[in-house]
Order: C-alpha cells, then structure tokens, then sequence
C-alpha cells in the first residue's frame, strides 16, 4: 500500500515537473507530500529569487547574500507553519546550491561547463519531517514570499491521503489546503 502511494506521487510529480517545470524568475515550485507520518515538502527556484544573481559569487557581499539565503532556507519555521495539532518535527533539510555550500570553494568547477554568465541556476531544499498526527495536517502556510520578496509566486502542488491539489501562492495569499 505505501509502494502504491509512493508510485503514485511519483506519477503525479513527473506530471508536474512537464507541466510547470520551466525556470521562471519571481517564480517557485513546492511540492509537498504526506505518506503516514512522513511529510515531505520540496522546494525548487530559480536562484535570482533569493539573491537576485545566478552566476557563481565573486565578491565577498554576494558570497554573504548567498550564505544569508541558505540560512534562511534552513530556518523551516521561518518559512513554514504547520497545523501545531500535528505535532510534526523536522528531521533533514537537505539544500543543493549550484556552487555547494554558500558557494565557497567549489565556486569554478560546477556550473561552468555551461561557462556563460547567463546561464540559469536553481536552488533544490528538500524538508524531511514527522509527524504523529498526521490527519490533522489540513494545510501549511507558506512565507516564502515574505521571505524571499523576489519570489512573488510559488506554484504548489501536493499529494496526500485526501488526494491531490495544486494552488498558487503570494505573499498574502499563502495558506496551501492540503
Ligand atoms: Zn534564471
């Protein structure tokens, strides 16, 4: 049974990632997904959304910019708010920067393949939580736009045991039902 769930999630995201899939300054995309206890929560923008560039850091501000977004990607809280019957707990956050941590050292190998200085990059954070009430999970409000002023809208998708759903959120509209 949570096989089947899970091939089911998969469908329904590789469904998305065709449909919505394009890099899109002042856009993000967020899925999120309840299996049993286990909420999962993925976010995936463009990198201009967090510190308005996309190249690899090069000055001491923009190698701050960068560590200052990471921080603020790690502090769930911050971004997140879930229903507190719920009682879930965050166990991993997991954040693949284009240039690896705060984009120090590897700052030359990675994106420069592509070498043009207009090439886009993206953020990848995935959120691991559990949750021992999960049936009280009936939406999460998203702050990422508070946070992240240059991402105006988050186009949400989820999968949970009531079915699955899409929402856009802003800034002020920003309670997802899941
Ligand atoms: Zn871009």
């Amino acid at each position: 049974m949570k096989r089947m769930l899970a091939a089911v999630l998969a469908a329904g995201f590789s469904g998305l990632a065709q449909a919505h899939g394009a890099h899109e300054h002042g856009v993000a995309d967020l899925q999120v997904a309840i299996d049993g206890g286990q909420l999962s929560i993925e976010l995936k923008t463009p990198l201009d959304n967090l510190v308005g560039f996309e190249h690899a850091p090069r000055t001491d501000a923009q190698r701050k910019a960068l560590a200052d977004a990471e921080a603020r990607l790690r502090d769930f809280p911050r971004l997140f708010v879930l229903p507190a019957a719920a009682a879930c707990e965050l166990k991993d956050v997991e954040l693949e920067s284009p240039w690896g941590s705060a984009g120090a050292e590897r700052a030359h190998d990675h994106k420069h393949d592509h070498g043009r200085e207009d090439s886009h990059s993206d953020m990848h954070v995935h959120y691991s939580l559990e949750c021992a009430a999960p049936a009280a999970l009936n939406e999460v409000q998203v702050k990422l736009s508070e946070t992240f002023p240059r991402m105006s809208r988050v186009r949400a998708e989820t999968a949970t045991p009531r079915g699955q759903g899409s929402a856009t959120l802003t800034k002020t509209r920003n309670k997802l039902p899941l």
